[in-house]
């Protein structure tokens, strides 16, 4: 009997096989919020394993307010983030975003999730199993797959329903 792999994926940009999924998420720390991103790689049966973490750049908050502490006659609170608008994220689920893409050449792949509000297994458009009536898209390409007639439209909240 021959044992041949069978590649769930090839990238058509540079022929690779693996996809990593990253997880972007915002926390609120201290006098600032800051931005962490998870990745790792996603296997042939749609699971996949955060291997790695790192926060993303610097909180911006931080940097306002570890200015210079002496001078305090300059007036720039033009300039001044407005807080109350980045109070609400802390558990905020809905903020995450999820990536996946090509591990050799980072090209984004979009997916599909096999539940709904992103729960579930990812489904990978290019993966050689992938079928569209079978997942939610993931948010970001919800629009594109409505208008290609791609995702599950079963459980589709009414907001989500064409507006013509
Ligand atoms: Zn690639």
């Amino acid at each position: 009997m021959k044992k041949e792999h069978v590649y769930k994926f090839t990238c058509n940009s540079c022929g690779g096989h693996s996809l990593i999924v990253t997880h972007v998420w915002g926390t609120l720390a201290g006098t600032g919020s800051e931005r962490w991103q998870e990745w790792g790689p996603l296997d042939d049966y749609h699971h996949w394993q955060y291997q790695f973490k790192e926060k993303i750049g610097k909180s911006e908050d931080d940097a306002v307010h570890r200015g210079d502490a002496g001078e305090f006659a300059e007036d720039d609170s033009s300039s001044e983030p407005e807080d109350y608008e980045i109070n609400e994220t802390e558990t905020n689920r809905e903020n995450d975003e999820y990536f996946v893409n090509c591990e050799n050449c980072d090209r984004e792949v979009e997916f599909g999730w096999s539940h709904p509000e992103r729960r579930g297994l990812i489904m990978p458009v290019e993966y050689s199993d992938f079928n569209p009536s079978e997942c939610w898209p993931d948010p970001k390409y919800s629009k594109a797959w409505r208008r290609k007639g791609w995702g599950r439209t079963k459980n589709a909240e009414p907001a989500e329903r064409l507006s013509k």
